[in-house]
């Protein structure tokens, strides 16, 4: 499948639903969540609709390395010195909401786990 009518990401993609753009290409696009968990935290998606990591074959082995990269590459532009973590989560235990493929990126700063 190209694009969900239905999906919020899709609608991100095409820029139906507004957001705050880090990276984009012709296979991956990038924006900041709008609720993030770390004072820098990005998504990074494949622009065509894969539901989740459930739905990952090889074929797109090139393309979740894509990603991963990018997030290590947008991570030091945007400033994020001290370290960072992908996340990457899968269904109802893995505590996945959104149903487009999204890889979290987050850096910066936790200073609520340093005791
Ligand atoms: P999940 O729990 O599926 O791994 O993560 C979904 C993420 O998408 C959450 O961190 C949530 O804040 C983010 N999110 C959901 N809807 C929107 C939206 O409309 N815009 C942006 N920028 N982020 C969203
Ligand atoms: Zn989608």
């Amino acid at each position: 499948m190209s694009a969900d009518p239905n999906c919020i990401f899709c609608k991100i993609v095409a820029g139906q639903i507004p957001s705050r753009k880090a990276y984009e290409d012709e296979d991956i696009f990038a924006f900041h969540d709008i609720h993030p968990w770390a004072p820098v935290h990005v998504l990074i998606i494949p622009k065509r609709h894969i539901a989740s990591m459930a739905d990952v074959t090889e074929a797109e082995a090139a393309l979740l390395g894509k990603m991963t990269a990018l997030g290590t590459k947008l991570m030091k532009e945007l400033g994020v010195t001290n370290g960072f973590r992908h996340v990457i989560n899968t269904g109802a235990d893995g505590g996945q909401e959104v149903y487009h493929l999204h890889l979290h990126v987050m850096g910066g700063p936790r200073p609520w786990l340093k005791g």
